[in-house]
Parts: structure tokens; C-alpha cells; sequence
């Protein structure tokens, strides 16, 4: 399979995510597929709404967080299927995935019989 465009993508898919990421957290340098929330300012917190608001806030980044790092994981996986020549692979059933699902997704992991594995 040609997988040069899609190494592209990936990288570039890669880069993005990592630009996100670097807005709302630091990466932990003992794992560099993991990422931290940045902490907060620690200025005085004297309203409760205000530690209610800051709450929430948080609560969106961790979420916001996990879901660029589940995206981010599946982009270093699909690189690395890449490098080992696996790449476009069903998991499933370990046909080739098609290509236009591939296009659409280039970190996908399985065919169309097998989305929802
Ligand atoms: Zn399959």
C-alpha cells in the first residue's frame, strides 16, 4: 500500500494536536504520550461560584484533554503500523481497511464491516 500521503496526514493531523494540547496542558516528561492539565493561576479563590465556575472549567479541559490524547495515541499507533509495514490493517479481521475510509480517516484501525470494534 502507498502510505506516503497518509504519513503526511498523520503528521500533520500529529502536529495539530500536539499544538492543542500544548494550549491546555504540559506534557509529562516521564511519559510523552501523556499530558497533564495545566494547573490553574493559584490566585485567591474567595467566591463560591467562582470555585464552582473553576470546577467546571477544569472538568471541560480534562475532557477536552483525554479526547486529543485518545486521537493523538491512534495517530502514533498509525505511524508506527507505518514504520512496521502493518499500516491499513484491519484489526478484526486483518483485511486491508478501505481506501476511501482510510482518506477519511487515516488513523482508522478498522474496515467498514467492523466500525464499531
Ligand atoms: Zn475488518
Amino acid at each position: 500500500m502507498e502510505t506516503d500521503k497518509f504519513k503526511i496526514k498523520l503528521e500533520e493531523e500529529k502536529a495539530r494536536i500536539e499544538s492543542a494540547l500544548s494550549d491546555i496542558g504540559e506534557r509529562d516528561p516521564r511519559n510523552t504520550e501523556n499530558w497533564d492539565i495545566k494547573a490553574d493561576d493559584t490566585s485567591e479563590v474567595t467566591f463560591h461560584d467562582e470555585v464552582a465556575d473553576r470546577f467546571e472549567e477544569m472538568d471541560e479541559r480534562k475532557a477536552t484533554e483525554f479526547s486529543l490524547e485518545t486521537e493523538l495515541r491512534a495517530i502514533n499507533d498509525a505511524l508506527t503500523a507505518i514504520e512496521s509495514g502493518r499500516y491499513g490493517q484491519c484489526q478484526v479481521c486483518q483485511k486491508e481497511i478501505e481506501l476511501d475510509r482510510l482518506e477519511a480517516n487515516p488513523s482508522a484501525r478498522t474496515c467498514k464491516e467492523h466500525l464499531d470494534s
